[in-house]
């Protein structure tokens, strides 16, 4: 999987946490309640590797949000609604 892609706004969005800014994990309350007590590292990596990756576009706030089973970022923007 290549570390960045072009975001149809033309800003170059990175996907690694080396290089990459606004990335977020989706973690739901149900993993959250599903941690034993008392919560393990281990246990909050194993949730964090599995999680759902969101990343911010710096160039237009859009948000890419990683699709498991296109295995690629699908872009969402916000309703002017
Ligand atoms: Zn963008």
């Amino acid at each position: 999987m290549a570390s960045k892609f072009l975001c149809e706004c033309g800003y170059v969005v990175r996907t690694n946490s080396f290089e990459g800014h606004e990335i977020f994990h989706l973690i739901s309350d149900t993993q959250v309640d599903a941690l034993n007590n008392p919560i393990s590292t281990d246990d909050v990596l194993d949730m964090w590797f599995e999680s759902q990756e969101l990343i911010k576009c710096n160039g237009c706030n859009c948000l890419h949000l990683w699709d498991q089973v296109s295995e690629s970022y699908v872009r969402y923007v916000r309703s002017e609604d």
